[in-house]
Parts: C-alpha cells; sequence; structure tokens
C-alpha cells in the first residue's frame, strides 16, 4: 500500500466541523496513512483521534497548531509527534487558551459597536467548548447574512486592520518551539507562503525559526500549485528544514480542502516523518 501523509487538519476541538472520530473516519476514507490533528492551541481532540485511529488502519502522530508571534507579526507553528500529556506544553496552551477567550469578547465588542449584536454568546455556543477562532466569527457573520461569504467575512470585519480585528500577542516563537521540543515533538512553519511576507522578512522569519530549533516547514498544504510547491521546497532547502505535508483540512463543506489530497513530496526530499523515529 502506497503511504499517504497528512499531518495538519482541525476537528471540532477548534475550528475544524467534525468531531475527532469523524476525522479519523474520513482520513480513512481518503486513503491517508498517517495523519496528524492540529487543532488551533489546544491538546482536547488528541485521545478521541488516537482511540479512532487504533480502529482503522491509521498511523495517528499527535499534532497542534500553535499561534505564536514574532515581530509583531503572527506565526502558525505546527507541533507533530509530541507527547499529549507533556505538562508545560499543556499548561503553557493554557495560557493561550485564556487568550483567546478574552480575545473572542473583544471581537465581540467591536461588533457590537458596528450593530452585530450577540456574537459573543453565538461563537461560544457554535464553539461547543473547543477553541473560539476568527472563522467561528465568520460563520456567524454569514449565517445572520452580515456577510456573503467567510471571504467577505474576514475582509469587511475580522482580517488584519478591519473593524473587529483585535491585535493579540500570540506565544512567543522561541517558548513555543521549545515547548514542542521539550514534548519530544518536531516543530513545522504551517503555511509559509500565507502570511503576506516580503522575501527578506521570510528570510529573517526562517532563519530565525533554524536558529531556536525549528525542524520543518510545510512544502504541501492543500491548495498549492506547483508554483507555490517549488517555491516553499526552496525555503525547505535553503534553511535545511525537513518538509512536511498537511491539507489544512476544516469541513467536508470546502470542496477546495479535502484530506490527504496532496500532491507527492518531490524527490531526494528530507520529510519530516523521517525525524520522529530518530528522535530521543
Ligand atoms: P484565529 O486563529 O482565531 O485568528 O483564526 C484563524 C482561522 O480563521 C484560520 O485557521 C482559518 O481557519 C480561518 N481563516 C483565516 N483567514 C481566513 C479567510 N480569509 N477566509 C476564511 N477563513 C479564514
Ligand atoms: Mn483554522
Ligand atoms: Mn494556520
Ligand atoms: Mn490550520
Amino acid at each position: 500500500m502506497t503511504e499517504k501523509y497528512d499531518l495538519h487538519c482541525h476537528s471540532t476541538a477548534s475550528d475544524g466541523s467534525l468531531s475527532p472520530k469523524k476525522v479519523i473516519e474520513r482520513a480513512q476514507q481518503q486513503g491517508v496513512t498517517s495523519l496528524a490533528l492540529t487543532d488551533h492551541d489546544t491538546l482536547n481532540g488528541q485521545q478521541e483521534a488516537a482511540e479512532a485511529a487504533l480502529a482503522q488502519d491509521i498511523n495517528f502522530i499527535c499534532g497542534i497548531e500553535i499561534s505564536t508571534t514574532w515581530e509583531n507579526k503572527c506565526f502558525h507553528i505546527v507541533g507533530l509527534n509530541i507527547d499529549p500529556k507533556n505538562e508545560a506544553l499543556n499548561s503553557n496552551i493554557k495560557k493561550l487558551q485564556q487568550l483567546r477567550t478574552d480575545r473572542a469578547k473583544k471581537i465581540a465588542f467591536k461588533l457590537e459597536k458596528r450593530r452585530v449584536p450577540n456574537a459573543y454568546e453565538s461563537v461560544v455556543k457554535m464553539a461547543n467548548g473547543g477553541m473560539i477562532t476568527r472563522a467561528h466569527f465568520a460563520t456567524f457573520l454569514l449565517e445572520n447574512n452580515y456577510v456573503t461569504s467567510q471571504q467577505q467575512a474576514f475582509d469587511r470585519y475580522l482580517g488584519k486592520g478591519k473593524t473587529a480585528f483585535v491585535s493579540t500577542v500570540w506565544a512567543d516563537l522561541q517558548e513555543t518551539v521549545s515547548w514542542i521540543n521539550q514534548a519530544g515533538g518536531v516543530a513545522v512553519v504551517a503555511h509559509p507562503l500565507r502570511y503576506k511576507l516580503t522575501a527578506s522578512w521570510i528570510r529573517r522569519f526562517l532563519t530565525a525559526f533554524k536558529d531556536i530549533g525549528g525542524q520543518g516547514i510545510e512544502v504541501i498544504t492543500g491548495r498549492s500549485s506547483a508554483e507555490e510547491i517549488r517555491r516553499s521546497l526552496a525555503f525547505a532547502n535553503q534553511f535545511e528544514l525537513a518538509a512536511s505535508v498537511g491539507s489544512d483540512f476544516h469541513t467536508p463543506s470546502n470542496q477546495w480542502v479535502e484530506l490527504g489530497r496532496l500532491a507527492p513530496l518531490p524527490d531526494n526530499t528530507l520529510a519530516v516523518w523521517d525525524l520522529f523515529n530518530t528522535k530521543t
């Protein structure tokens, strides 16, 4: 059987629409052989997913997507092959969870000033105990006809600099990488082309990331074009980072992003999973 890796996706533990168990079942249907569930700033879905993976033919890798701030910019760092019981990691992400709740209240307050009431109660209900993200606010705005698409919700209200944007200082980049490493995992830069950075900023960022113990970068994500794969692979080679692949799947209703629907890694590429077994 050919191996098919997908090392970045979401469940109801954050802003995905499927439960961790359903994510595993869908991954199996899509022919994924190794899956990492990487919810935003939480490990709450890991146990359910790991148990479901045992019942399927899936090699489950514990993961997380941590929100970080470096030089006033937000970067998502995926931690792969971590010990989900690691105490330092668990206590540090609690702070991010509190930050998410506080930010959600502030976003709702700003929306209220724009004559959009009841957002906080609605997203709390929608998240149902999972992490509240801007994706929940986008869904709320869409369902209540304030906007006509998720993208419009970001363009009008939630995106950087828009009326309901709340600037947030997330986890420190260096600390995040060390929490992941201490939990036995590998730190990977998520979706490197999505930060809208100039070439010189991305070089500075990757230099810093590598210096502090980062080991991987996503080379193939859900909708990567051949050109994007080429550019990301060039970063991997230039900064000696291992290549990761992850769809960033959130929901079956986004027909463009599906679990396991990823281009293969080019030959002779160091894959991030080659680092999993060699870690002590
Ligand atoms: P947060 O981490 O709370 O700032 O929320 C970020 C999440 O919102 C991402 O993980 C995506 O799921 C979603 N998101 C961000 N930008 C967009 C966009 N332009 N359109 C749709 N969803 C987006
Ligand atoms: Mn998300
Ligand atoms: Mn992300
Ligand atoms: Mn993600």
